[in-house]
Parts: C-alpha cells; structure tokens; sequence
C-alpha cells in the first residue's frame, strides 16, 4: 500500500472542545460545492429564525442554504472564500435569540426514520462530507445497490488535526447511536470504524463501548499518510478496491463529524449549523478544538484565541491538503476542519533532481514531474490522468527539491477543465 508515515503533532490540541456559539454576525457564501446559481430567499432588513433555509440550488442536485443564528440581515456583500474565490454573502447580524421556528416530523428514537425520511431529512438539511470533500451524504444513501458495509472514516491521518479524536472521546455514545441508527434505517450489515493503529489508547476507548453493537467493530489501520483517503481506507480494512465508487462493492464511506452531524439531524430536526473544529499549531497561545457556528468569521475565532506575536502563516484545514488563508476577512464552512497558525517554511525551491519520489510516493500512481514538466502543453496533460489527483501534498512533502507539486498538479487540472 502506498503512503508514507509523517509526524502526526497532534497532542497539543488534545485537551477540550471549547464551545464558541456567539458570533456577532456570520456571512453565509451564496454557493454550493461550486454551484453558484442560488436562490436567495430573505431580504435585506428581514428577520431570519436559526436554521431558516435562506437559499437554494435551483439546478438537479438539490442543495439548500442555511443560518445558524437568528437575526436580521445586515446586507449581501462579496466576501472571499479560502480558495480565494470572491463570493456573495449573506450578513447576518445576531440578535444572540436563537430564535427558531417550530421543527414538525422529529422522532424521539432515531431509529425510527424510514429509508426515505431519513434521506429526506439529511438531503433538507444540507449533510455534506465534513472532512473536506463537501459531496451531498443523502446522495450516497440514496441508492437501490445493497449497502453492505459502512466504513467510518476515523483515521484523521492530516498532521494536527484532532477533530475525530475529540469528538470520539466526548461524543461517543451518540456517534455510535447514529451508527446503529444509520445501519438499521438503511438495512447494512456491519460498520467498521477505521483508527489510526498507532492510536492505542483510543482503538482501547471505543472498543469499551461497541461492545452491545455486535456488528460494528474497530480496527487499526496502517499509520500511513494519506490513510484517510477513501481508497485507501477501504483497501485497508476490507482488502477491497473500486473503479469510481464505493458503492460498486455495496460499501459507503463517512467521516466521523458527518456521522455527528447526522446524529444531530435526526435528534433535533435542525439542519447542520455548527461543526468542531481543531485551532493548533505552533502559533496558537492554547492550541485546542472549538465548537462553533458554521459561517462564523474568522476574525472573530482569531480575536478570542489568540496567537502568538510572530511571523506566521494561517492554513484552512491540515498541513498537507489544506489551504494558506489569502485573507482573514472570510468564514468557517462546514468542510473546514481546522485553522492552524504554523511557523513558515521557507521553501527555497532547486531544480528537479529526477529523483522519482514523488512518482514513488504518490497514492493514485500518478506522475506528478511529468504533470510539472508538461504543465503548459494541454495536449501531454491529458494522457497523464490528472483527474486521479486527490490533492494529498505528499509529493510536494517528499520532494527534495522544494517545488510545490500539489499546486502544479492543482492548476494543470484547472487548465485543463473545460478544454476538450
Ligand atoms: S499528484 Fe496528487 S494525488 Fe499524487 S501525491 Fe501529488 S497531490 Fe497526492
Ligand atoms: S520528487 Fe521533486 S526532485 Fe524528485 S523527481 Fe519529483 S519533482 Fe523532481
């Protein structure tokens, strides 16, 4: 199995998640995955409930828009997203109320959803994949393929990151609830948990409590980077492999903050409005995990857990997928899983030695110095499968030269979108 065994710096954010629920306004981006075609419901000046729909897709897949306060909107204004990207947002001023409306249809046992309530309910509540991909959950439930085997994705193989773990220690009576809710509703057979191996002590903590749900079980899997990615994850813990999906062998993949949220669903009726997210690295003051509102700024997390005074650089997400914040003016989605305050690298990058590690190390068998090499003839790029880029860093963490192959590979695939 390809990957590569990094240092994992996580104990420092292993402590507590602090709840940070009182954000003074948040600004909902009018966007979807990348589908910005959005039907804004309230106006400027009116009055939104906490998990009001406030817009929706108007194309095929479904998607719809969420506040998580209540409050009146202050104004629609450009505000960028970490990609960069410049987006219309929705500001809204909290009123500190959590003001909703009544919720109609919650059952008191989360087990008792139809198949078809309970894809409903997800679908209207706009689940997504939380640990970055942002692919709609209802859609991977809402199959006529036998679903097998549900693999919980627990591995959290990004350096940092503590989301999982947290939320596995203090929430695991419900996760494993919505488990067994999810398994029952949906007529799966068994659930593996896949955990880091090196993660001992938390393998030993969930293993104390699956012990009443006879078909789930946990099981330690390579510490390899990048071991969460679902490929890989699944090879790991059933020996299988897929073409496009993993629902071809009767298996579907969710990350634990997506099982979370999903339990949150079925429990309140709410929609997704608040998520974990870990603050660590170097340049926190007190490197921890925070509960908090999705679309909070970022500004307002920074103003209350502080950094240190010195040189640093702000990253969305993990060290080797995530994203150097362009600015601190934008928002916490729901595919965020962290914000680190890192020292600087200073990458001085060399010439390319051809050595061939990042060929070597490259978990979809991709060839990232010839994606480099031919980064501006279109016609070589599209033989060379870049498609298949999961966005993992490792080459750009492996190679000796310093080049920031991630990024090539990145803008390579954006050259090539749309040309035939
Ligand atoms: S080319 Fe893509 S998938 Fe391969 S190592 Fe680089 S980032 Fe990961
Ligand atoms: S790892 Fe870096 S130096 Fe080695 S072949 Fe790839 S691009 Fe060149």
């Amino acid at each position: 199995m390809r990957g590569l065994k990094i240092p994992h710096r996580k104990k420092m954010s292993i402590n507590d998640i602090i709840e940070f629920q009182k954000p003074k306004e948040i600004y909902i981006p009018l966007i979807c995955g990348e589908d910005t075609n959005i039907t804004i419901i309230p106006k400027v000046g009116s009055y939104v409930y906490k998990g009001d729909i406030v817009g929706n897709t108007k194309g095929k897949i479904k998607r719809y828009i969420h506040s998580s306060i209540s409050g009146r909107v202050k104004s629609i204004e450009n505000k960028m997203l970490l990609n960069g990207t410049s987006i219309k947002c929705l500001i809204i001023e909290n009123d500190f109320k959590e003001q909703m409306l009544d919720i109609n249809g919650v059952k008191d046992n989360i087990h008792k959803y139809t198949k078809k309530e309970f894809i409903e309910i997800i679908k209207k509540a706009d689940v997504i994949g939380m640990s970055g991909n942002g692919f709609p959950t209802y859609m991977k439930y809402d199959t006529t393929e036998k679903i097998k085997t549900l693999i919980i994705n627990a591995v959290e193989c990004e350096p940092y990151l503590t989301v999982d773990y947290m939320s596995l220690k203090t929430k695991i009576k419900d996760i494993l609830d919505a488990v067994d809710a999810i398994m029952e509703i949906n007529k799966i057979d068994s659930c593996i948990i896949g955990v880091n191996k090196r993660n001992k002590d938390l393998i030993k903590f969930i293993n104390q409590y699956v012990g009443t749900y006879l078909n789930i079980k946990v099981m330690g899997v390579p510490d390899l980077y990048p071991m969460g990615w679902e490929r890989s994850l699944i090879k790991a813990t059933t020996g299988l492999s897929y073409d496009k999906l993993p629902i071809e062998k009767n298996i579907i993949v969710d990350n634990i903050s997506t099982i979370y949220s999903i339990y949150h669903v079925l429990k309140t009726g709410l929609p997704v409005l608040e998520r974990i997210i870990t603050l660590s690295g170097e340049g926190f003051e007190k490197p921890t995990n925070v509960f908090v509102k999705i679309n909070t700024p970022i500004e307002e997390i920074l103003e209350k857990f502080k950094l240190k005074d010195k040189e640093l650089v702000l990253v969305g997400g993990g060290p080797m997928m995530g994203i150097n914040f362009p600015t601190t003016n934008t928002m916490v989605t729901k595919e965020m899983s962290a914000i680190l305050a890192l020292e600087p690298l200073n990458r001085i990058e060399t010439a390319c030695i051809r050595c061939g590690k990042c060929i070597k190390s490259c978990p979809a068998g991709l060839y990232p110095v010839l994606i480099k090499d031919a980064r501006f003839n279109k016609k070589k790029l599209k033989k060379l499968d870049l498609e298949k880029c999961v966005g993992c860093g490792l080459c750009s963490y492996i190679c000796p030269a310093r080049i920031d192959l991630r990024q090539i590979v990145k803008y390579a695939k954006e050259t090539l979108k749309g040309s035939d």
